[in-house]
């Protein structure tokens, strides 16, 4: 059965979903998923991989399946030897629209999520701080391209040097990769500044929207508000998950709460709406 989108979604593009093929279990893989999304009215697609480009696949699906554009990118993790920038000028070449920094190979991801310790893992910084020399050279090479930056779970520190570093150079499209999330989190004063720079900011609402609607592309939306009422094909589970998803604290609020003890969030919100939240203040178009 297709989910077709509300209204204010149609023709949306959804700028980050992971299919199969990927060593991770994916409900879609390209194909469908293409298939899926043009039914449900989305425009075009963004496809990426923590295993490496998603350029090629884009294409061909693309070529397969009408009412659908499909683009793909590059994430730059260990299985294309990081900070590759042979990698990168071959993938801009072929059309790539993202060009993500680590994300499961970065130290920051690491550190967080295996407490490994701080020698492991990618970073952009050199010993002494700076950026590498690799890091900086990957950027250059996107000058004068179409292609988005994104700061995949780098930590805020290196995201923002990374996003300085690249307007410096004459980078405008940088893609903040879930700002909201306790391991890549930016404050709202960093997000504003990294704005006024260009950069855009890519919330996971996934797990707000799961709440009251199987979305099938597992969608991160570029432009999204919550409705104030669900959909009319919305099923009553989905209709009572929603109704209660206003006053009923889950583990996104109580993470929430945490950053905002921490002094990292300034108003305690509740279940998902911070997230739309923060897609309404920062809306790309
Ligand atoms: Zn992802």
């Amino acid at each position: 059965m297709t989910h077709h989108l509300p209204e204010h979604l149609m023709g949306a593009a959804d700028l980050h979903v992971h299919s199969a093929p990927d060593i991770a279990e994916r409900r879609y893989d390209d194909l469908d998923l293409a298939r899926e999304a043009a039914r449900s009215g989305l425009s075009a697609l963004l496809l990426k991989s923590h295993q490496g480009s998603t350029v090629e696949r884009a294409y061909l699906v693309s070529r397969m399946v009408p009412g659908i554009r499909l683009f793909g990118g590059l994430v730059l993790n260990d299985p294309v030897g990081g900070f590759n920038v042979a990698a990168v000028r071959v993938a801009l070449q072929l059309g790539a629209r993202e060009i993500w920094m680590p994300t499961k190979s970065a130290r920051n991801h690491l550190l967080h999520h295996h407490g490994e310790d701080a020698s492991s893992g990618l970073t952009i910084f050199d010993s002494s701080g700076a950026i590498r020399a690799d890091v900086a050279q990957i950027l250059s090479a996107m000058v004068g391209s179409e292609c988005i930056l994104a700061t995949g779970h780098l930590s805020p520190e290196e995201g923002s040097a990374l996003i300085r570093f690249g307007h410096s150079l004459g980078l405008r499209r940088f893609l903040v990769t879930h700002p909201e999330w306790s391991v890549t989190f930016y404050s709202e004063s960093l997000q504003r500044e990294l704005a006024a720079l260009g950069a855009m900011f890519e919330p996971r609402t996934a797990a707000a929207i799961r709440r009251w609607r199987p979305l099938r592309t597992r969608s991160r939306m570029w432009a999204s508000t919550r409705p104030s009422s669900p959909p009319t094909w919305a099923s009553p589970t989905h209709r009572r998950r929603w109704r209660a998803s206003s006053s009923m604290p889950n583990t996104s609020a109580r993470r929430v709460s945490r950053a905002s003890r921490s002094g990292r969030w300034r108003s305690k919100t509740r279940c998902g709406c911070w997230v739309w939240s923060t897609l309404e203040d920062w809306r790309p178009f």
